[in-house]
């Protein structure tokens, strides 16, 4: 196997697919990234186009993934999207909304949010690359969330042979929907735990088991390792570059838009990973022309984009978005690679000066590059409740917070470019996983409690609510384990028997 994956901090270390798969991050604190972006042949769009999304992964992941045969691709594939995983029978279904605008419904995953996109299939890749490595020992995924990263994580892992799944959540950090959602999970290798505190407390607690060596020893001792499955690792990249593709397909077959037309696409960016995968599509071939980077009150990436400067050092804010609530986008650094030209020593420099002083101001040639590919802007959290009041009076389409902040986002930058190139909106979670916001917005104050907070979304709305978040009323709550941030290693221990 070629040692294809390189780190965006030093292009001299290398390491095979399956590797770069295992380690998630690369030991100098690089991404992993690979060594050639390869080039779709100019048939690929009408080739994809008859295929179905299962079919259309395999086309894609297949040029990336050396060491993988295609039928193991084609099995993986089938397990993640097939049978009945996803409520709808395209996966990843384009909706027109006009002439020229479409909106990429990423939410028709088991946990109703995108994260299922590439959770479904990322523990299939993980699982077949620690085979490959000929690791023996078992590996336990160890997970601090604020909601959506979690949930999809435990339905990708449940029940998937030589894998555990540990999943920590803080007390009173999320929504009662999803704290139902995680409290009920199904599956013999899961464990769910909430933290006292909030995020941090968890996401702190989490690194430090990470870094515990006597944990390690201990737990090598009883034949598993730790590892992690956030959005830096390659496997949670790739199968995003699909959607995009396979949303290009879908406008050319319903005749949306013609052959070899560029189209753009606006997507709700927090950590930079969903945005990053549409560039990648671009790379390859997909006539996609301007990346629109939408964010919430954090808008430290709109800044970045007009300025050249990237500043951590600003107020946090909790929005109704809170999947984008954040201030380092980590992918960011594979776009930095890319767009300097892949100078390794460059990236090593301007992630130093983050480190040192949460802040970094890229040079000239990196400015230009930004500003042509992307179109950045922001939204606060009343223009999103607006947008979504906006979007069910005009459209009769009822969409969730981030999706809203994507929406508003193009509607100033169409007024301000008078651009009417065709547009793929991403819609990242389904309404009903946000209600009491989605609600608020639709201008309804009494709301109420607990899961019957779906029925009175979809009471007023007339909008079904979707089959896996409907099926919560009728699950057990499995765990209840609260722990201070000093008994998280107990719970690790706990599971780990
Ligand atoms: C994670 C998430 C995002 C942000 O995606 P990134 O890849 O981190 O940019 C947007 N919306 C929802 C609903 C999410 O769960």
């Amino acid at each position: 196997m070629t040692m294809n994956y390189l780190s965006t901090r030093n292009k001299d270390l290398r390491m095979t697919a399956p590797q770069a798969i295992a380690q998630g991050l690369s030991p100098d604190g690089g991404l992993l990234t690979p060594a050639v972006l390869p080039r779709l042949p100019a048939s690929a769009v009408e080739t994809m186009r008859e295929m179905s999304y299962q079919q259309r992964v395999v086309y894609i992941m297949n040029s990336f993934l050396e060491g993988f045969a295609a039928s193991e691709l084609t099995a993986y594939a089938a397990e993640a999207y097939g049978g009945g995983k996803f409520t709808h029978e395209d996966v990843a279904p384009v909706r027109k909304l006009d002439e020229n605008t479409h909106c990429l419904e990423l939410w028709h995953g088991p946990t109703c949010a995108f994260k299922d996109m590439a959770l479904q299939i990322l523990p299939h890749l993980l699982t077949a690359s620690l085979e490959k490595n000929d690791e023996k020992k078992t590996v336990c995924i160890l997970v601090a969330t604020s909601g959506d990263t979690g949930k999809a994580a435990l339905e990708g892992f449940r029940n998937v042979d030589k894998t555990k799944i540990l999943v920590f959540y803080p007390k009173d950090g999320v929504s009662e929907i999803q704290e139902l959602q995680m409290v009920t999970q199904e599956g013999g290798n899961v464990g769910v735990c909430s933290v006292v505190g909030n995020f941090d407390d968890a996401q702190t607690g989490v690194k430090k088991l990470f870094a515990d060596e006597e944990l390690a020893a201990e737990l090598a001792e009883r034949g598993y390792f730790l590892s992690s499955a956030n959005s830096i690792n390659w496997g949670r990249v790739l199968p995003q570059i699909v959607y995009y593709a396979s949303a290009y397909c879908d406008l050319l077959k319903t005749g949306a838009i013609s052959k070899g037309q560029q189209i753009n696409v606006c997507v709700p960016t927090g950590n930079f990973g969903n945005i990053l995968a549409a560039y990648y599509a671009k790379c390859m071939g997909i006539p996609i022309n301007r990346l629109i980077c939408a964010s919430n009150a954090n808008n430290v990436l709109t800044d970045f984009i007009h300025t050249g400067t990237y500043d951590r050092n600003r107020t946090f804010y909790n929005t109704i978005s809170p999947s984008m609530d954040i201030l380092i986008s980590s992918n960011l650094e594979r776009m930095l690679f890319e767009l300097s030209g892949r100078d390794d020593r460059l990236v090593r420099e301007y992630m130093a000066q983050l480190a040192e002083y949460g802040s970094y101001r890229v040079d000239s040639s990196i400015r230009t590059k930004l500003k042509k590919e992307f179109i950045a802007g922001c939204c606060d959290d009343t223009q999103t409740q607006a947008m979504i009041a906006k979007m069910w009076n005009e459209q009769s389409y009822l969409i969730d917070p981030h999706t809203a902040v994507a929406f508003h986002v193009l509607e100033e930058y169409r007024q301000e470019s008078g651009d009417d190139t065709a547009t793929v909106v991403v819609s990242t979670a389904s309404p009903f996983k946000f209600c009491s916001s989605v609600l608020t917005a639709l201008g309804v104050e009494q709301q109420w409690t607990g899961t019957d907070i779906l029925d009175q979304l979809s009471t007023h709305t007339g909008v079904a609510v979707p089959a896996p978040l409907a099926r919560l009323k009728k699950r057990r709550r499995r765990f209840s384990g609260v722990v201070e941030k000093s008994g998280m290693k107990g719970c690790v221990l706990d599971l780990l028997k």
